[in-house]
């Protein structure tokens, strides 16, 4: 993509659960090859963004755009199709199957009604086809040598890493991450830092949620920070981290 070209628009985008604004016409751009860090207090609204970018739940209004397109229309599937890929704040795996089956079934569940649903779906040349894509992406981030081994009995690190081989299928050209390194020991963050710094080099767009403050001052390239579902800052990781408004959202008032 050209330096400087949009990946993603976030547009007046609004979301209200009964009574409650958990998205309060928010605003902001990843631009693309960029890793943009999206912060803010537990409550904030980080969740809620990612399902209305994701298509999981319909905004109440606004709009998303996607290399240019509205998106905020579009099913799940569909808009995985174009090129957004995601991670859920909770771990998401299969613990009894491979890590290999892990990533082809969360591939091909993502976005569709059921596992009786795609299973019915899937015939014997699909299958072949996800998992052949499941083992480039195992490569892709290193876990190539885990493919047999049960999901459950890999290290957090490890399933988080799997967690986004598995995000990965399909290509993306945007991917989505929430709370990646949470839990996470030091040696594990910095094999998810050094991974995604490799996925940005690879021409990725990153848009990241996190809590751990060290992770995202090294990693992000712009900082984007939300309370009660409102962008109450924007800027380089440099300046966000000694705005009056943040150091108040986070120390609270
Ligand atoms: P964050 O990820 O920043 O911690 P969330 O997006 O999970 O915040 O939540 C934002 C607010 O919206 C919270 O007050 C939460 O309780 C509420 N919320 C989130 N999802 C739902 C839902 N499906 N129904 C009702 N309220 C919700
Ligand atoms: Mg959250």
């Amino acid at each position: 993509p050209a330096v400087g070209s949009v990946a993603l628009q976030v547009r007046l985008a609004r979301k209200e659960f009964g009574g409650l604004v958990a998205v309060n016409d928010m605003e902001f751009v990843v631009h693309a090859g960029e890793i943009l860090g999206l912060i803010g207090p537990n409550g904030a609204g980080k969740s809620t963004m990612f399902n209305l970018v994701t298509g999981v739940l319909p905004l109440t209004s606004g709009q998303i755009l996607f290399q240019g397109e509205r998106i905020d229309t579009l099913p799940s599937r569909e808009i995985v199709r174009r090129g957004i890929g995601r991670t859920f704040q909770h771990v998401r795996l299969l613990p009894t199957m491979s890590v290999l089956e892990n990533v082809a079934i969360g591939a091909h569940l993502r976005g569709s009604a059921g596992v009786a649903a795609s299973i019915l779906r899937t015939d014997r040349k699909e299958e072949q086809r996800l998992l052949f894509d499941a083992a480039r992406q195992l490569d892709r981030v290193g876990l190539a040598h885990l493919a047999q081994e049960e999901a459950g009995s890999l290290a957090l690190g490890q399933q988080r890493i799997l967690e986004i081989a598995r995000a990965l299928c399909c290509d993306p050209t945007l991917l989505l991450l929430d709370e990646p390194a949470a839990g996470l020991r030091y040696q594990e963050k910095l094999a998810l830092a050094d991974l995604l710094r490799t996925l940005k080099a690879e021409g990725l767009s990153i848009l990241l949620v996190e809590h751990d403050m060290d992770f995202v001052m090294n990693l992000t390239d712009r900082l984007v920070v939300m309370e009660f579902g409102t962008r109450i800052a924007e800027g380089l990781p440099s300046e966000v981290q000694n705005n009056p408004a943040v150091l108040e959202a986070y120390l609270g008032g």
